[in-house]
């Protein structure tokens, strides 16, 4: 396995590492135009392998790609799919678990669903 990331998986770490965000590769490929679709693919696959970045499957839209970072979960609006962090502790808890039972714990996804505050707040001013 190669472990050195490419100067294109340098550039798409940095999208991830510097907007804090989750970013569909379609997305990247966009915010790309230097790269190549392909690279980009191949870059995002290479990241996730190393640990640098996370790909979270959250409901049926395409994955996300996040810089990985522990101790938070996500929260997905069902109206508008915005994705939101949100801190807790939830990495040290698996791990606490887990090691009970004489597993390591690598990867901890929690996501939580319901209705964002945007869309709650349009949702009352249309009924009065
Ligand atoms: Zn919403
Ligand atoms: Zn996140």
């Amino acid at each position: 396995m190669n472990g050195k990331i490419s100067r294109q998986g340098r550039q798409v770490l940095a999208v991830l590492s510097e907007r804090r965000v989750h970013l569909t590769a379609e997305e990247i490929v966009r915010l790309l135009p230097d790269v190549g679709q392909a690279t980009v693919y191949r870059s995002l696959e290479q990241l996730e392998r190393l640990g640098q970045i996370r790909k979270l499957n959250l409901g049926k839209r395409s994955a996300y790609y996040e810089y990985a970072r522990e101790n938070h979960m996500h929260f997905v609006c069902d109206r508008c799919h915005e994705v939101i962090d949100v801190a807790c502790d939830v990495t040290g808890v698996a791990r606490e678990a887990g090691a009970l039972f004489g597993h390591r714990v690598d990867r901890v996804e929690v996501t939580a669903g319901g209705l964002c505050a945007a869309c709650m707040a349009k949702e009352k001013n249309a009924q009065q």
